[in-house]
């Protein structure tokens, strides 16, 4: 087999999963023929319109999603999928400095042992001072913020992910004053990095609370 391209971002592989979740759960309680039709054809649409422009080739690989029909077949296509994952860019040590180097004792993320192929933001706890730390690329370089998180003890929607989750109240000091005057901006998150990371299926949300933190 040749080496794959790299197409796919952990976002979109999250759009896809969720497409094969919803596949999945009408092949084990859908008899309808018909109605079974509509939802491949359906979960192929949404994980398309994750995409731009496609090849030939990575456009016949997605629509290959609506033509399973047991769930070891699906779980298998979704796995291959990894080979067309495009990781989170590397990142030095060095550059992770630099983008906190306001930070006193900065406890940094241990790369090597972070799965970058599914990550869409770097993020990590301090858990001895209760700060988030976030990490994103852009335009070939990245940028970062930081602030506090506050156990919330309860589940609700993430403002980044979408998904109900054990939520936190992520605060970020701004820098002198905005144009709206806020002295910090704050969302409800995910408490937990990875769960975060394999459920976001947009990172818009992610990129307007960046602006809004201005980055
Ligand atoms: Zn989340």
């Amino acid at each position: 087999m040749q080496t794959q391209t790299p197409f796919i971002h952990n976002h979109q592989l999250n759009v896809i999963r969720k497409q094969a979740d919803f596949l999945l759960k009408a092949l084990r309680t859908v008899a309808d023929r018909k109605v079974l039709e509509t939802v491949r054809y359906t979960s192929v649409v949404n994980a398309l319109e994750a995409f731009g422009e496609l090849t030939e080739e990575q456009r016949e690989l997605l629509e290959r999603l609506g033509t399973y029909e047991a769930a070891h077949e699906i779980q298998d296509y979704l796995n291959a999928l990894d080979a067309y994952l495009i990781p989170f860019p590397d990142i030095a040590p060095k550059r992770i400095q630099k983008l906190f180097s306001k930070v006193k004792k900065l406890k940094a993320p241990d790369l090597p042992t972070l799965d970058l192929h599914h990550t869409t933001y770097l993020r990590w706890v301090d858990p001895a001072v209760h700060r988030l730390f976030i990490v994103y690329p852009r335009a070939g370089d990245f940028v970062g913020i930081e602030g506090q998180i506050t156990a919330t003890n309860r589940k609700g929607y993430c403002a980044f992910c979408n998904r109900h989750q054990d939520l936190g109240f992520f605060n970020v000091k701004l820098k002198g004053s905005s144009p709206d005057n806020l002295s910090s901006v704050g969302q409800y998150v995910c408490m937990d990095d990875e769960a975060c990371n394999h459920s976001i299926t947009d990172p818009a949300a992610l990129e307007k609370f960046l602006r809004s933190a201005g980055k």
